[in-house]
């Protein structure tokens, strides 16, 4: 098997006092009620997050600093500082209530990285509504899908999006009464909307945030679809309690950062981690309008002077294709802590970050449902490369095994591969999938989440991620992790992707398969197919080794930047493809 150095990493080494100096001591100490307390309540008791994330802020110190800082091609940057944020907020929670939105309702969103989503975001929960975002590539069909099950009354989009998107399924959807379009292009306002600017102009100055209580929902979120049809995750403002201590534990966000989240608002990520939690945290967040593009992306970390950047194993792994010489030609003094979730991040992603930046990446895993980071790396804690890190502080972390009466057993030997389970009741534990109550109700069993991960624990107590409990291999009585072998694959140099599945065996059981897209300046042969397999072969053993390579030119991966195992398999075996409405290029 393969070996990987530990990172180490101690307090006094890291460059600013970490929020978390000594693992052990902050897990013994923690109280999650102890969180709570210390985030201030409304006058009148309220809790509720846009009041954690604008206006505490705007009535302080910080009202003038910069909270959002919009970056376009060919535009100066937009600026809104916590007052500016808070002003917009309240005209847009004035909006929603002049057209009978409150309490409870669902507000929808769909566009790009522009302020207005982030202002109705925010200006949404001030009003005590449910906000749900849907992201901007989503055709009309998933689009139909999510809006109709959610019930939304409001939905915020563009006039262009409008145009090409919502119109034609607009008959379909009685229970959307109102659609504010942000007005880009030059035509005139379409039919049966409002204009999002006019109303605004017109909404008095002002509101009073709704006390919400912290069990009222506050979120509604469509997960990734990397498994299956995407399921509808509700949350409650109480989740905020886990974005604030999570910001400060596993990211380590201080007052002073300018902080970026390249996961778009469209999902949980770009929700979580992009709005609410920096804005909590009290710090500036660079929004990028624009695509990926490598040299972009090093543009913006060194002027921008990015501290804390969280990004995604997709995105690492395209940086790496893009090759050192393209970090390397910018200085980033500023940076200070990066991280990565979404998916598994390979141990070389880890260690590019030292030789790119001098900084490892930081994995964590979390979930739509758990509504916030449950396992990191932390600042000042070795990391160990391919390992998701220890869970935080107040998370009770375990590997279980299903019994036949329908419970489960926590095991305790190490390195034992079960499921990835956590014990119940964290603030920002899901409190229902949308219309699917025995779904939820299946989750649990006894004190303990089921994640639907497999994972294992080292004597160390560090956790490192082995599959979704669909997708592992079973051959020849091995369990093998895709992750693992994908790891393999990643190590050779010609190797930018790889997606790994089994195909089933009359004789192993399953046979490890695997998808390889390669680096530029490669050519897809079969002596390199060979070298591959050598390699594969060497590091992982036969056993566990692919039986095959075959080179792709794309791998399908969701609109979040998941590699669609369900998919590669669907389509090695001639099944069904399944739900599609989260592919990435589907329209
Ligand atoms: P669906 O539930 O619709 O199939 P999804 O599970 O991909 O989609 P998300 O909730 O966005 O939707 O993703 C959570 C999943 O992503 C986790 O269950 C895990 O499998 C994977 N994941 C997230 N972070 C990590 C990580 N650091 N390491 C390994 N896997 C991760
Ligand atoms: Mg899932």
């Amino acid at each position: 098997m393969m070996h990987w150095p530990v990172i180490e990493k101690t307090a006094e080494a890291y460059r600013v006092a970490p929020h978390m100096r000594d693992y052990s001591a902050a897990r013994a100490q923690f109280s999650w009620d102890a969180v709570a307390r210390a985030l201030p309540r409304m006058p009148d008791g309220g809790f509720n997050i846009a009041h954690l994330a604008v206006d505490r802020h705007a009535d302080g110190p910080l009202a003038p600093h910069c909270a959002l800082r919009f970056l376009a091609r060919g535009a100066a940057p937009r600026e809104y500082s916590y007052r500016d944020l808070r002003a917009a907020a309240d005209r847009f929670a004035q909006t929603l209530s002049k057209l009978g939105i409150g309490r409870g309702d669902r507000v929808a969103t769909l566009a790009g990285r522009i302020p207005e989503l982030y202002i109705a975001a925010l200006g949404t929960l001030k009003a005590g509504a449910v906000y749900l975002p849907l992201f901007s590539a989503f055709g009309p069909e998933p689009l139909e899908t999510r809006l109709s099950l959610s019930g939304a009354r409001t939905l915020v989009t563009t006039d262009v999006l409008y145009r090409r998107k919502v119109e034609a399924i607009r008959a379909r959807l009685p229970a959307l009464e109102h659609v504010l379009v942000v007005r880009t292009g030059s035509g005139p306002l379409p039919a049966n909307t409002h204009d999002f600017a006019a109303l605004a102009a017109e909404a008095p100055a002002g509101f009073a945030t709704v006390a919400t209580l912290p069990s009222d929902l506050a979120l509604l979120h469509f997960t990734s679809g990397t498994t299956g049809k995407p399921k509808g995750v509700l949350h409650s403002h109480s989740a905020v309690v886990v974005h604030e201590a999570t910001a400060r534990y596993a990211l380590d966000l201080h007052d002073a950062d300018v902080y970026w989240c390249t996961a778009d608002p469209g999902w949980v990520t770009g929700v979580s981690y992009g709005i609410i939690a920096p804005l909590v945290c009290g710090v500036t967040t660079i929004v990028d309008c624009e695509d990926f593009d490598v040299e972009r992306w090093y543009a913006i970390l060194a002027e921008e002077s990015i501290s804390v950047w969280y990004t995604a194993p997709t995105a690492i792994r395209m940086l790496m294709k893009a090759g050192l010489e393209a970090a390397r030609a910018r200085r980033y003094p500023a940076l200070r802590l990066l991280a990565s979730v979404g998916e598994p991040l390979n141990p070389e992603g880890v260690l590019w970050g030292l030789e790119a930046f001098g900084l490892p990446f930081h994995d964590n895993w979390w979930q739509t449902e758990t509504g916030g980071i449950m396992i990191a790396n932390y600042a000042a804690m070795d990391i160990r490369p391919g390992s998701m890190g220890k869970p935080v502080p107040g998370i009770d972390a375990a590997i279980v095994v299903r019994e036949a009466n329908g419970g489960v057993k926590p095991v305790d030997d190490p390195d034992q591969v079960g499921e990835l389970a956590l014990r119940s009741g964290w603030p920002s534990m899901f409190r229902g999938y949308l219309n699917e109550d025995e779904r939820y109700r299946r989750c649990f069993a006894g004190d303990w989440y089921l994640s639907g991960d497999l994972a294992k624990r080292d004597a160390d107590g560090y956790f490192w991620f082995i599959g979704r409990s669909d997708d592992v291999i079973k051959s020849s009585g091995h369990l093998i992790s895709p992750f693992e072998v994908a790891s393999a694959l990643l190590s050779h140099a010609a190797v930018a992707q790889a997606g790994v599945i089994g195909v089933p065996d009359p004789i192993m059981g399953e046979a490890v398969k695997a998808f390889v897209e390669l680096k530029p300046g490669n050519a897809a042969d079969a002596a390199l197919n060979k070298q591959l397999m050598g390699h594969a072969r060497k590091l992982l053993g036969t056993a566990v080794a692919p039986r095959e390579i075959a080179f792709i030119e794309s791998l399908p991966r969701t609109r979040s930047g998941k590699i669609m195992r369900r998919l590669l398999k669907a389509r090695e075996l001639g099944t069904a493809e399944g739900d599609l409405s989260t592919l990435e290029g589907a329209e």
